[in-house]
């Protein structure tokens, strides 16, 4: 595996992979690689003959500045990691490789990137998350990148700009990985103090409460996440929303259907956590 930190050389990378007849294939990251990571990492071998991986802390993303100083960075261990999942180039860019002086074009995706995530966190959160990925996008030129369910937000809205910008890309959306008590992988987890992370799994547990009360007949959007939130009070959780939304559109659903997606985030001490399930077939059959 090769470690890069330039356009330039990662441009070589990939043109010499193509010559070879090679797919290529990103991965898109901020690092601090955990199993999410990896899964995404090993599909992505799986679907192409040359996977590039991208560990870029993307400063035009963070909202609060306080959340990019203390994201988690370990450079050194994520490219252990990516090696031993066969990744072929970890792109590691420094911040003036993707943002030189002079930088002043942002790419914003309307309507998906408003509500949840972005109604929180502002509306700069996603425009640098679309404008760090269509440069990624033109610097690597992929056939197909691969993207986490843990952000549908993120994916929906990925998805859109590939679509609306002709990114001759595919999108590959792959499921949440989950420790064994259900806390969906994350780098910010190894933030959570010990009883933030004894609380944590109610945020998992509520979706689920969720979903069986479908399952079990509750239709109902506002009674079906009532069985959730019951979880979350019990936990101490005052989630910063918990909505019921189509899974294709974000707007907001009265009633639970196949494509409904169930979208959640909680601030547990300093750190802010989201996850989300989509009932039904379509959902990842936790
Ligand atoms: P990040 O490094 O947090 O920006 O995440 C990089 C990619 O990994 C994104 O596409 C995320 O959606 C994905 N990802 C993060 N956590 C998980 C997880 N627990 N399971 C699957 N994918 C994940």
């Amino acid at each position: 595996m090769r470690v890069l930190r330039t356009v330039s050389t990662l441009r070589e990378a990939v043109a010499a992979a193509r010559a070879r007849g090679d797919r290529v294939g990103l991965v898109p990251t901020m690092g601090a690689f955990h199993e999410g990571h990896r899964s995404l990492m090993r599909r992505a071998r799986e679907r192409c003959g040359f996977v590039v991986v991208s560990l870029f802390v993307n400063p035009t993303q963070f909202n609060e500045r306080s959340d990019l100083d203390r994201y988690p960075r370990n450079e050194a261990g994520d490219a252990a990691m990516a090696e031993s999942a066969g990744v072929d180039v970890l792109f590691a860019p420094p911040v003036a490789e993707v943002y030189p002086s002079g930088f002043s074009t942002m790419v914003e995706v309307a309507g998906v990137s408003e509500p949840l995530e972005g109604a929180m966190r502002g509306p700069a959160h996603f425009r640098g998350v679309a404008t760090v990925v269509a440069k990624l996008f033109n610097m690597s030129q992929p056939d197909d990148a691969f993207f986490g369910q843990k952000d549908a937000q993120q994916a929906l809205l990925i998805r859109r700009m590939a679509l609306d910008l002709d990114f001759p890309v595919q999108v590959e959306v792959c499921p949440t990985v989950r420790e064994a008590d259900g806390l969906a992988l994350s780098s910010r987890n190894a933030l959570l103090d010990a009883e933030s992370r004894r609380r944590a799994p109610a945020l998992s547990r509520a979706l689920s409460a969720v979903e069986r009360a479908v399952t079990d007949g509750e239709h109902d959007a506002e009674r079906a996440l009532a069985a959730g939130a019951a979880i979350l009070a019990a936990a101490g959780i005052v989630p910063e929303y918990f909505a019921a939304v189509s899974a294709d559109t974000l707007a907001p659903v009265s009633a639970m259907t196949d494509d409904t997606l169930v979208a959640l985030a909680a601030r547990l001490g300093s750190v802010r956590l989201i996850d989300n399930v989509i009932i039904g077939p379509r959902g990842e059959g936790r």
